[in-house]
C-alpha cells in the first residue's frame, strides 16, 4: 500500500501548512465547500482586562475529497499552537458524554467478551473518562493524552503517559505494557494530522484479534443540522462512514460494527479490526446505504454552504431584534464551537455581555477567543437576569434549559442552531 507523500505536515513548523491533497488518499481533486473566513485558535483564551496583545489567525475552509469524499479542514496548524499544554478542556464535565462513555464500556465488553487480564489503551485520553468505566469493571487501562489534563487522570489512578500519540509511543506501550484487546480513540482521531501514522501506531499495539474503537464526529448529522460551528482548527477531518472505511482498509483493518451516538451533536462509533478476525455486521452496509457518496455528496455540500450563510443572516437578524428593543444578551456556555459561531456571525462584548460557565470550569476569567466577550460563573446570570441568553451549547440545550429554569432564570433562551429560536 502505498501511502500519500504530500500530505500537509504543520508540526513542528510553529505555524501552519496549506492542505493541497487529500488527508486520506493524497489526492489533489479538492473542491472547496465553505469557507468561514479567518479565525483564532479556539482554546487561546486571553484573561479578563489583559491588555490585547498580537494572536495568530488562521484560514478556515472546508474542502471535499472527489477522489474519497473525504470532508476536511484546508489548513493544518501545528498542534503546539492548537492544544497548548493549558488546553482548557476536560471530558469529564458534560453528562452525555459520561453516559456514552459508559455505554461505550458495556457494548464492546459484551461485544468482545473482554476479561479482566485485557488491556485497553485509550489515544486522547483527556482526563480518564473514558478509560474510567474500563478500569471500574476490572480491565488494565492505559492513557495516552499530551496536555495537562493527563494529569488529572493519573491523580484519578488512570495510568496517563503524557505524549503526542506516534508510532514510537504504540511500541512503547507494547514493549512496557503488553499488546492492547481494545485501543480506544473518542474525539481525536480527527484531530492528528498524520493519520497515516496514528492507524500505523494503533495497528502496532494491537492484539493480532484486537479491536479499534473510534467515535468522531459524523458529517452526515454534522450537514443535516449545520453545524458549521464543529469546524474549527483542532478538526482536521469530518469522516463519513465510507471515508473512514476507506482509510482503515488502507491499514489492512476492516470495519465490522459502526453505528451513530449522540455524543457533540451527532457521531459515529466505529469498530474495525484486522481482516477476517470479526464478523461484519450489517450496521455498516447499512449506514454505507444511507450517506451520499460522489456527485450527490458535492450537491449535498453546496446544499449546506447555502444553508450556513442564511443560518448566520438568520441568528444576526434575531439579535438585532432583540438588541434594537433594548435587551441584554448573554450567552451559555463556552465550548469550542462557541468560538467558530462567535467569530463567522461577527458577535462581539458590544452584543453579548458575557458568556457563562459552569463553577470549576477553566475557562472562568478568560475572554471567549478573537473577542473581549467574558466568560463567567454561571452564578452571575442568575442574579443578574438578562432579558435573553444564546445557548452555545446548542447541542445539549435539551438537558440545559431545564436545569437553567430549575435554577431560577426567567430570561428567554435561544438556540442558534440548526435554525435560530427561543426555546
Ligand atoms: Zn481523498
Amino acid at each position: 500500500m502505498k501511502f500519500p507523500s504530500k500530505v500537509a505536515r504543520a508540526a513542528g513548523s510553529g505555524a501552519s501548512v496549506p492542505v493541497e491533497c487529500c488527508q486520506i488518499c493524497g489526492s489533489g481533486k479538492l473542491d472547496s465547500v465553505l469557507s468561514l473566513g479567518y479565525m483564532p485558535p479556539v482554546n487561546q483564551m486571553v484573561p479578563i482586562g489583559a491588555v490585547p496583545h498580537q494572536q495568530p489567525w488562521f484560514p478556515t475552509n472546508l474542502l471535499h475529497c472527489r477522489e474519497c469524499d473525504l470532508v476536511q479542514l484546508g489548513l493544518a496548524v501545528d498542534p503546539v499552537i492548537i492544544f497548548p499544554p493549558e488546553y482548557p478542556y476536560t471530558s469529564g464535565t458534560t453528562k452525555l458524554l459520561r453516559d456514552n462513555f459508559a455505554d461505550l464500556q458495556r457494548e464492546s465488553a459484551e461485544l468482545l467478551g473482554l476479561t479482566a487480564q485485557d488491556l485497553v489503551v485509550d489515544i486522547g485520553s483527556n482526563d480518564g473518562t473514558l478509560l474510567s468505566n474500563f478500569k471500574n469493571a476490572g480491565y488494565r487501562v492505559l492513557g495516552i493524552e499530551p496536555t495537562d489534563v493527563g494529569k488529572i487522570a493519573n491523580t484519578r489512578g488512570i495510568p496517563t503517559i503524557q505524549r503526542y500519540f506516534g508510532p514510537d509511543v504504540a511500541r512503547e506501550v507494547a514493549r512496557e505494557h503488553g499488546y492492547a484487546t481494545v485501543v480506544t480513540a473518542a474525539n481525536c482521531f480527527a484531530h492528528i494530522e498524520d493519520v497515516h501514522g496514528i492507524v500505523d501506531g494503533i495497528v502496532a499495539m494491537l492484539k493480532d484479534d484486537g479491536v479499534f474503537i473510534s467515535e468522531s464526529h459524523y458529517l452526515i448529522p454534522l450537514l443535516d443540522t449545520l453545524q458549521y460551528d464543529t469546524v474549527y482548527h483542532e478538526h482536521l477531518r469530518y469522516y463519513s462512514l465510507a471515508s473512514l472505511k476507506r482509510l482503515l482498509e488502507m491499514h489492512e483493518l476492516e470495519v465490522f460494527h459502526a453505528r451513530p451516538i449522540p455524543s457533540h451533536g451527532g457521531s459515529i462509533r466505529v469498530y474495525a479490526a484486522r481482516r477476517g478476525t470479526h464478523t461484519v455486521q450489517a450496521s455498516v452496509e447499512r449506514m454505507l446505504a444511507a450517506e451520499p457518496r460522489g456527485p450527490a455528496m458535492s450537491e449535498r455540500l453546496t446544499q449546506f454552504r447555502r444553508d450556513v450563510v442564511l443560518s448566520k443572516l438568520r441568528l444576526m437578524a434575531m439579535l438585532r431584534e432583540i438588541k434594537e428593543n433594548g435587551a441584554r444578551i448573554a450567552g451559555i456556555s463556552a465550548p469550542s464551537r462557541a468560538s467558530t459561531m462567535i467569530n463567522y456571525v461577527g458577535l462581539d462584548e458590544g452584543i453579548i455581555d458575557y458568556v457563562c460557565e459552569i463553577a470549576g470550569s477553566l475557562k472562568i476569567g478568560k475572554c471567549l477567543p478573537g473577542t473581549g466577550i467574558p466568560v463567567v460563573d454561571e452564578a452571575k446570570l442568575f442574579e443578574d437576569q438578562p432579558d435573553c441568553a444564546v445557548i452555545f451549547s446548542w447541542h445539549i440545550a435539551d438537558e440545559l434549559a431545564p436545569k437553567l429554569r430549575a435554577k431560577g432564570f426567567r430570561g428567554e433562551l435561544i438556540t442558534p442552531l440548526p435554525v435560530p429560536r427561543k426555546v
